[in-house]
């Protein structure tokens, strides 16, 4: 008789069932449980749920009679009911979480991860005998495409250059509403997500689960083809305006170049390999400029793969980390998605597409939410938690290090070299959200102030004695000394804490 395969709901593409490994064979039967626990929890953002519980079901559908698939309350109560106390394998799961049930089960075999591009050994064998100073990014990256020869010609990276961000810091086009970009793939709903609607509504309706935000009509894939599509039309139509415009942000065209791939690559729909080969090859064919190519592959390749490797590296106290003392609770606005009671523009409009859709991009989620919680000192383990509910791509593993270390500096360091938080000017310059604010980006004071702007220099302030120590920083804190209306500022700011911005 074949064991068993347990697939997560993150293990849905066709490389969690291919053999090889010790993993399952092409006859294994599979296993796969829809725990009713999850969303009990916590309360998730509606789109999220529907689409995990939409591509768990498209799933189960494609395998056909090859799959049992449970409904149960418990992970542990439906492997019961599944195969009781038999052996089953399963592919490492990827939160500490499920690593520790997984673990605890005597009937499973745990098997090696799939769906990153760097074994964990390989990891180790990079980090041994580097200090924490010395776990950057750029490092980790250049390794990784010297090791799997990407974008390389020879030894040296293609074009010459390993970083391209320099080109890859344009403001938004002057004047432009969008940019000039084929529009992205969106699917079409189907009788699964009827049927996961319809069990999400009954849910609700009898108070089993609480959700928030909006699950209008599906906007990422939920399977394997239409997860290929959405790939290719990114690399066939996309890619090329990728790079230029990566940092920028425009209010009404919240997409610009991005390629919506992270829901679908951490449903393990996609394998990170397919989506860097393929950029790598549209740059070989001339289709696209090495800036939008490289700045592609940096992110699944460099970012990804860091984040990823830094979750278990780091260990399970990160999550506790809080080096600045942040201890304030999130505002109702902000838990509630409230974009409506915010007056600042950038915070309303980037908080309606995160209660609309359960996405933005990378800037909006760093120096738009992410800055404005570190401003407020907002408790970093609540920031998280929110970030983990409200994103249709969030995961115990990649929101760890993003918002604990990347966004909140909660780790005093141990991932970025500074914090990042930025005030007005910042906004002002890389998006179009200033223009019809009722706040100035330039008003420090005043009934007029921007918070970011204000919330920037009271945070310099208060975190003077650490940051002033940071070769990085110490430019901005001694810019304190500049400031003539300082007292009053930070007296502006210490009103504005509480209400809504
Ligand atoms: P693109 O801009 O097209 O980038 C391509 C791919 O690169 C993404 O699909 C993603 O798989 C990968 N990638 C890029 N940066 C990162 C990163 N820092 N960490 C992991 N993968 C990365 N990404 C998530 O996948 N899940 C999250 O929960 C998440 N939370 C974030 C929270 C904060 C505060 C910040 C600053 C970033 C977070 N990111 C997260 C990273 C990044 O913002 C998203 O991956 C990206 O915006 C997803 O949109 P996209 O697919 O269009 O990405």
């Amino acid at each position: 008789v074949e064991t068993p395969h347990w697939l997560f709901g993150d293990q849905l593409g066709p490389h969690f069932t291919a053999p090889g490994g010790g993993g399952p064979r092409k006859a294994s039967p599979v296993v796969m449980i829809e725990a009713r626990s999850v969303f009990r929890r916590r309360r998730f953002h509606r789109a999220k749920a529907h689409l995990v519980l939409s591509a768990m079901r498209h799933r189960a559908a494609e395998l056909g009679e090859r799959v049992r698939y449970v409904r149960a309350r418990t992970y542990r109560e439906g492997l019961r009911e599944a195969v009781g106390d038999a052996e089953v394998t399963v592919h490492r799961p990827t939160s500490r979480a499920a690593m520790a049930l997984v673990s605890a089960l005597p009937n499973v075999r745990v098997l090696d991860a799939r769906g990153f591009l760097v074994p964990r050994e390989e990891f180790g064998q990079w980090v041994a005998g580097r200090s924490d100073a010395q776990l950057r990014q750029e490092d980790f990256y250049r390794w990784v495409r010297r090791r799997h020869g990407l974008l390389m010609e020879g030894d040296e990276p293609a074009g010459g250059r390993w970083n391209l961000d320099h080109d890859n810091r344009l403001p938004p086009p002057s004047g432009a509403e969008r940019l000039d970009t084929p529009a992205p793939y969106r699917p079409r709903e189907d009788a699964i997500d009827d049927e996961v609607r319809a069990d999400l509504d009954r849910w609700e309706r009898e108070g089993e689960v609480e959700f928030v935000g909006r699950d209008g009509p599906r906007l990422f894939p939920a399977d394997r083809r239409e997860a290929r599509t959405a790939l290719r039309r990114f690399l066939t139509h996309r890619l090329a305006d990728f790079g230029a415009y990566e940092d920028a942000v425009l209010a009404a065209d919240p997409v610009m170049s991005h390629s919506l791939l992270s829901s679908s690559l951490n449903l393990g729909l996609l394998d990170p390999w397919e989506c860097v080969a393929g950029a790598e090859a549209a740059w070989r064919a001339g289709e696209v400029p090495l800036n939008s190519a490289e700045g592609f592959v940096r992110q699944i390749a460099g970012w990804r793969e860091y984040v990823w490797q830094l979750y278990w590296h780091f260990g399970e106290e990160y999550r506790d980390r809080n080096a600045l003392h942040h201890t304030a609770e999130l505002p109702d606005w902000f838990l509630e998605l409230d974009a409506e009671a915010v007056t600042a523009r950038c915070l309303s409009t980037v908080l309606a597409q995160v209660r609309d859709t359960g996405w933005t991009h990378h800037i909006p989620r760093l120096m738009v939410l992410g800055s404005h919680a570190l401003q407020s000192g907002w408790d970093p383990r609540a920031v998280t938690d929110w970030f983990h509910r409200c994103f249709v791509d969030g995961y115990d593993w990649v929101m760890l290090p993003n918002v604990v270390g990347m966004s909140q500096y909660a780790d005093g360091g141990r991932m970025t070299t500074k914090p990042y938080t930025s005030g007005g000017a910042y906004l002002n310059r890389m998006t179009d959200l200033c223009g019809p604010c009722a706040y100035r980006p330039d008003h420090r004071t005043g009934g007029r102030a921007c918070p970011f702007t204000a919330g920037y220099w009271a945070f310099l302030h208060r975190h003077r004695e650490r940051l002033v120590h940071n070769p990085r920083m110490a430019r901005p804190v001694h810019g304190l000394d500049r400031l003539s209306d300082l007292d009053e500022l930070l007296r502006e700011h210490r009103r504005n804490v509480g209400r809504t911005p």
